[in-house]
């Protein structure tokens, strides 16, 4: 089959016709989509109703650096999935999602406290540089030989309630793992060395989940026509023009972003407290808590998306192999490392800030929040099999989508006998 993930009327099929692409696209086993289709404690064709694009896990096709990926998310709220394919088709006419990324590198933090001198204790810290990324190496041999490891050593003193300490840092290239346990071994494994040349006494021994030197990147153009015209591209950056002053609705604005980020974060089973609190970190770096994503208008009118976060996540360690379907959800996506998945998973992150920005600055997020909603609503009521989408069609034409009124229609559709 070819790959290509532009499949139109993919929501449209039933469970196994779209179980059947994301076979034949990710050339998954037999034995594979046994385990996606089974493992889920969810019913299937319970969670069909619930969500868009159900397969046990729900892929959004993007185009990304000019090559197609199937992108499985695991969320609950129904909207999500069905947003972020719409923002991926309106992304396409432009050439989809253009991404970059750093190395994979992660901070972890050494806390020396009870220093009378931190700025001579931070000097002597730089001269011993090399012994320390040579400790600190010796930790994990497997790493290194695939070249990864610590690359270089750096020093801060902070002022703090309890007065001036000094943070020692680790610079350490984790390759395809998210790093947390690679790193936290390594600041476990200097403190000793690091007491020793500064007289102080080593507390904290931890990675640092704001990764500013392991981010994705991500850009997109929307045509303005396909987004609805000029009024529209001008709503939208109206629209991000109040994120940026406001962190009342700043905050709501990343969420948007975060539903896809965590989204895909959790299906491919990597930490999503980590990825959500470097993400929320790093909007307010500067002091001001800011927009994760930035939206301007090009000079032929398009709107112009782009996402900078940081993307601690991985393709080995934690739960990644180890959960089969998170193993499963992977393959579909088809990284080569850890970098492409962090780029991925960005792209989807503005795909669905635009997607929510674009609802709500033109027809509300509501009309189409509810109509998928329609669906829980009517399950919550007790509609079971067809019965489901009547009662939530019945409730969407009606507009009251409510728990008492789908228990009506849900009788009256039984005392006809439907
Ligand atoms: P890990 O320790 O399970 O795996 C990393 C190991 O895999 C490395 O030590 C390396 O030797 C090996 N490896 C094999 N192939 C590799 C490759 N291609 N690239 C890199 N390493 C390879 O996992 P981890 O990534 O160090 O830690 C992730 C886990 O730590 C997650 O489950 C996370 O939830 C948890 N954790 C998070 C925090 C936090 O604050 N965010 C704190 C502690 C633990």
């Amino acid at each position: 089959m070819e790959r290509t993930s532009q499949i139109s009327g993919f929501y449209k099929l039933d469970l196994n016709g779209r179980l059947n692409i994301v076979k034949a696209f990710a050339n998954l086993t037999d034995e594979e989509v046994e385990q996606l289709t089974s493992t889920t404690s969810l019913k299937m064709d319970l969670a069909d109703k619930m969500i868009e694009n159900v397969i046990g896990i729900m892929p959004v096709p993007l185009l990304i650096n000019g090559r197609d990926y199937l992108i499985p998310m695991a969320i609950e709220e129904p909207s999500v999935v069905a947003a972020a394919s719409n923002a991926a088709k309106m992304a396409r006419v432009k050439g989809g999602f253009f991404t970059s990324s750093t190395e994979p590198v992660m901070i972890a933090q050494i806390q020396v406290t009870r220093l009378s001198d931190p700025h001579r204790a931070r000097i002597e810290v730089f001269r011993r540089g090399d012994e320390i990324l040579q400790l600190a190496n010796q930790q994990d041999p497997f790493l290194i030989s695939l070249g990864g490891g610590a690359r270089s050593v750096g020093a801060r003193v902070i002022p703090t309630s309890r007065g001036e300490m000094l943070v020692v840092e680790l610079y350490v290239d984790c390759k395809d793992a998210m790093g947390a346990n690679v790193v936290n071994t390594m600041a476990e494994a200097v403190a000793g060395y690091i007491e020793e040349i500064t007289g102080g006494v080593v507390l904290l021994r931890i990675v640092s989940n704001l990764a500013t030197l392991r981010l994705a990147r991500a850009s997109a153009v929307f045509d303005r026509e396909t987004v609805g015209g000029e009024q529209v591209v001008d709503s939208i950056l109206d629209a991000y023009a109040f994120a940026e002053a406001d962190p009342y609705r700043c905050a709501t604005h990343n969420k948007g972003v975060m539903n896809g980020i965590t989204a895909v974060v959790l299906a491919t089973g990597n930490d999503t407290r980590a990825i959500e609190a470097g993400a929320h970190a790093y909007a307010a770096i500067g002091g001001k808590y800011h927009p994760l994503t930035k939206w301007e208008k090009n000079s032929d009118g398009d709107l112009v998306g782009s996402i900078e976060v940081p993307m601690a996540v991985g393709l080995v360690g934690g739960a990644t192999k180890s959960n089969p379907i998170a193993k499963i959800c992977t393959k579909i996506i088809g990284a080569k490392n850890s970098r492409e998945l962090g780029e991925v998973i960005a792209a989807v992150g503005l795909a669905q800030n635009f997607a929510a920005l674009r609802a709500l600055a033109t027809e509300g997020i509501q009309k189409g929040h509810m109509k998928l909603h329609a669906r829980n609503i009517a399950i919550m009521a007790g509609a079971t099999g067809k019965l489901i989408d009547k009662v939530a069609t019945k409730m969407v034409e009606e507009k009251k989508v409510r728990v008492d009124r789908a228990k009506e229609i849900l009788d009256e559709l039984r005392e006809q006998g439907k």
